[in-house]
């Protein structure tokens, strides 16, 4: 199975290996794909290929620590926009704010509770990623339900195959946004697969086609030698 806007990446970044494997644990079992990182050296490099769409990262790492980590992927183009969940053992008010100022997205205090974490990992993926965490998306009279795989048009239920559902899904999550095909096939395909960047096009042929089929105008918008947009 390649990676899809179904199953979020995660890169779980824990240097106390029962702590992670528990985590991990949890996280696989709610549907979301673990990529686990043992220190800051590692979770650098492995959120290249990765592509994690959350980090949950440690504060208290050997070596380069997670404030560090944290600081270094907020500065990258690339990572700038990843939420990151700060986990730490320090609870004082001070830690929490240079954790947060250093740009982390949430910050929770050890021992946390299994529970409270997962549901802050959805809440921070509700805001970047929408469609990953079963939320019902909008775009002018286009209705895109990722909890049922519906999506209706003027009320009228439209026929999508899986990969144009996961285009849509990515197309209505940033209205606007301009998708170059490589971001397409890392975000759709995934990027354990390999798949030309002429597929992209066959399939966002298909999904104007279906976005179409009762009528109306085509929404999707080619932005010549940069991509896609809806809107
Ligand atoms: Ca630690």
């Amino acid at each position: 199975m390649a990676q899809s806007s179904d199953h979020p990446n995660v890169l779980l970044v824990e240097d106390e290996p029962a702590q992670r494997e528990v985590l991990a644990y949890n996280l696989e079992a709610d549907g979301f794909r673990v990529t686990k990182a043992e220190n800051g050296e590692e979770a650098l490099m492995l959120v290249e290929e990765s592509a994690p769409d959350i980090i949950v990262l440690d504060w208290m790492l050997p070596n380069v620590s997670g404030i560090e980590v944290c600081r270094q992927l907020k500065t990258r183009n690339e990572t700038r926009g990843v939420p990151i969940i700060m986990l730490s053992a320090r609870s004082e008010e001070v830690d929490r704010v240079r954790g947060l100022e250093t740009g982390a997205d949430d910050y929770v205090v050890k021992p946390y509770s299994v529970v409270e974490l997962m549901a802050r990992v959805r809440a921070q993926l509700r805001r970047v990623r929408p469609s990953t965490v079963g939320e019902r998306l909008e775009y002018d009279d286009i209705v895109l339900d990722s909890e049922t795989h519906r999506v209706t048009r003027g009320d009228k239920p439209l026929k999508l195959g899986p990969t144009e559902f996961r285009l849509l899904s990515t197309f209505m999550e940033k209205p606007g946004r301009v998708w170059s095909r490589e971001q397409l096939l890392d975000r759709v395909w995934g990027r354990d697969i390999y798949v030309d960047t002429r597929t992209v096009d066959v399939h966002i042929g298909r999904l104007r086609k279906a976005l179409c089929q009762h009528g109306g105008n085509d929404p999707l918008r080619t932005v010549r030698g940069a991509g896609y947009a809806l809107g």
